[in-house]
């Protein structure tokens, strides 16, 4: 009698908990965030999430427990109801990142945080590669991500250009689901943007996350680090002027190769004082190199064009390189765990 009515009465004293999807009638666990239940299934769980599975083997609902919903067994979690949605949907139907517009990244963002509470592994992982993939942890994926940025220059949601998600949101989601390799690209971006649109403009808004005082100082050093890196490039376009001069120099005593130099050096001075999305040092060493194989009047012989450039990208490699010990974390081969080198 008292098991045939316990899913009644426990309805009659739970009246405002709202049924939700993913809502299986054959499901045996009822998973209740902020008064929404959904009804999945305990194996489907327990498979995925080492978390989940502990539960089931702990706890036993007893009689006194109010630990039923409509006959079944219940878990009470403090999750967001979207987010938790999205996670048991997840298990279910598996996932499809995106980066269309911040939506995308919140979703993302909503699976990383929950596959890492809930230590689901193989979809964390999902998560974490789709984040590198927006927010590179190597170089050669940060140059196809700032090749396609340019190519998508125009293109804005919420204010933010591709990936269409602010610096301040990994940040914050880097330190929720410990994974801080993905901090030195995502204090790199920020220091490519005006502070006014990093901190002033969307504050408050769901497209920004407020920095903490720490990160904040971290901000300042690492614009510092990055100014500095810039300032340098352009000095060593000056003063290592002759070791650009390659031994097969097809040009007359290097003359017309000695002028392109000059070219690019002025050139050089222009790019430092823009910022905006794309710019910082990495940037400004991609357009110098641009603008010597393009648009540089004379042009430089191509032996000449080609050690520059080398020595160009080895300035672009270091400038990398050094993003993480900025912010006082170990260099890049220790920081990313192997699963994503
Ligand atoms: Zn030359």
């Amino acid at each position: 009698m008292e098991g045939d009515n316990n899913g009644e009465l426990t309805a009659v004293e739970e009246p405002s908990i709202t049924r939700s999807e993913p809502w299986f009638e054959d499901g045996n666990i009822v998973v209740i965030t902020e008064r929404t239940a959904f009804c999945v299934h305990k194996a489907q769980l327990a498979r995925q999430s080492e978390v989940f599975a502990g539960m089931f083997t702990i706890t036993q609902p007893t009689a006194s427990d109010i630990s039923t919903f409509e006959g079944r067994d219940v878990v009470h979690v403090h999750d967001a109801v979207e987010d938790l949605k999205n996670l048991l949907t997840a298990l279910y139907d598996g996932v499809d990142f995106n980066s269309r517009n911040l939506d995308d990244f919140l979703y993302l963002a909503g699976i990383a945080r929950l596959s890492t509470k809930y230590m689901i592994h193989q979809l964390r992982q999902r998560a974490i590669r789709y984040l590198i993939s927006i927010n590179p942890v190597t170089h050669e994926r940060y140059k196809e991500w700032a090749a396609e940025a340019i190519s998508r220059e125009k293109a804005q949601e919420d204010g933010e250009p591709w990936p269409y998600v602010h610096s301040s949101l990994i940040i914050r989601l880097a330190k929720d689901i410990n994974a801080e390799f993905l901090l030195p690209c995502a204090f790199y971006r920020l220091t490519l943007s005006q502070p006014k649109h990093n901190f002033e403009t969307y504050i408050g808004t769901r497209s920004r996350s407020l920095l903490s005082s720490q990160e904040m100082f971290k901000y300042v050093i690492m614009d510092e680090h990055m100014r500095m890196s810039l300032l340098a490039f352009v000095r060593g376009l000056s003063d290592n002027r002759d070791t650009f001069l390659s031994k097969d120099c097809e040009s007359m005593e290097g003359d017309n190769c000695y002028e392109a130099f000059d070219k690019v050096l002025e050139y050089a001075k222009t790019t430092m004082v823009l910022k905006g999305p794309l710019r910082g040092p990495d940037g400004a060493v991609r357009r110098v190199i641009q603008f010597l194989r393009d648009k540089c009047k004379p042009t430089a012989c191509s032996p000449c064009t080609r050690l520059f450039i080398a020595s160009a990208e080895e300035s672009r490699r270091a400038i990398w390189d050094q993003l993480p010990g900025y912010l006082g974390l170990p260099g890049w081969a220790e920081l990313i765990p192997e699963e994503y080198k």
